[in-house]
């Protein structure tokens, strides 16, 4: 659970040289996690087993990309406060602590992108610590709720986010339940192979599908700033990576939102694709959002090819004169 301090320069906060300090014991929850994903090996294969993670999956996923990211870090478009708690509950499925947590660490990752202040920068601390390490430490398990009191006002948010293990553990008991009553519920034989039950869904879901959708958005901190395009010149080493927009819903269109962040849309091209923004899109024609925050023509064609070729011209055209 986390705990709000006031300041960035709160007598609390730890000296520079411990802020890397891993906190090994307090994280035997994360490595027990992680360890869990081998539990699909312990029970029954069926493929809808399989379906069923994938359709936890991209709603999890968009609970951290639509909500913790472009929502509550970004502010890239607006809806009501019972749907924004909603956002803060379908993200904590994600389990990766609460929307405030998140979203303030995410503000300062674009504050201080690559520089020493980054707390995930692989350029700075390595791709290790940019993948996982960073939110191992007892440094960055606070956040500064200075940089997130535009949503520490909602009590509701608050205690979500201080009991960040509430939501977990009601996954945890829907996967099973769901895997549990399944059969009943559809008349379908135990030995189909659209059975299912509540420790196979368990194993499918909670445990492998939380630990895949863990390493698919801690690469958009770690891969996509070394792998990938880089159509703009950002100060950073934010990079363009179609492997991981496909599974993190468009997240990996990261050069392009480093590039332009407050847009609620990451994927600027229309080949481009962005899941996430498109589900925006839909939520927003129904009402449920909306003031989506679009990207700039010049912005989209403010590349680095294109500074490149206006470069070029200028040079060209002195040459001429
Ligand atoms: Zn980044
Ligand atoms: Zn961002």
């Amino acid at each position: 659970m986390s705990e709000v301090i006031d300041s960035p320069e709160s007598p609390q906060a730890p000296e520079s040289d411990t802020k890397m300090e891993i906190d090994w014991v307090r994280c035997i929850p994360f490595y027990l996690l992680q360890i869990s994903a081998v539990s699909v090996f312990f029970v029954d294969f069926t493929w809808m087993a399989v379906i069923m993670s994938i359709l936890m999956f991209f709603p999890r996923m968009f609970g951290l990309t639509g909500f913790f990211h472009r929502y509550f870090a970004h502010r890239a478009y607006k809806t009501s406060r019972w749907f924004q708690f909603v956002g803060a509950v379908l993200g904590g499925a994600a389990i990766q602590r609460g929307a405030l947590w998140w979203a303030s660490h995410h503000r300062d990752h674009h504050l201080h992108s690559d520089t020493e202040k980054d707390i995930h920068s692989p350029k700075q601390t390595g791709f290790f610590y940019s993948h996982m390490g960073w939110f191992m430490t007892k440094e960055n398990y606070n956040f500064k709720s200075d940089r997130i009191k535009d949503f520490t006002k909602y009590p509701e948010l608050v205690f979500i986010n201080k009991h960040d293990v509430l939501v977990p553990v009601l996954f945890f008991i829907f996967c099973y339940c769901v895997g549990h009553f399944w059969n009943g519920l559809f008349d379908i034989e135990d030995t189909s192979t659209w059975a299912l039950t509540g420790w196979q869904l368990v194993a499918y879901s909670f445990c492998a599908g939380t630990v895949f959708l863990h390493h698919c958005t801690f690469c958009v901190n770690s891969l996509a700033h070394v792998w990938g395009t880089r159509p703009y010149k950002t100060t950073d080493t934010s990079r363009n990576n179609i492997l991981i927009a496909f599974f993190t819903m468009g997240e990996g269109w990261h050069n392009n939102h480093h590039h332009f962040q407050s847009s609620a849309r990451n994927g600027f091209r229309w080949y481009q694709i962005d899941a996430t923004y498109m589900i925006l899109k839909l939520l927003s024609l129904v009402g449920i959002v909306w003031d989506l925050k679009p990207v700039p023509k010049h912005v989209v064609h403010r590349t680095a090819q294109a500074e490149a070729d206006q470069a070029q011209q200028e040079a060209e055209n002195a040459t001429a004169v």
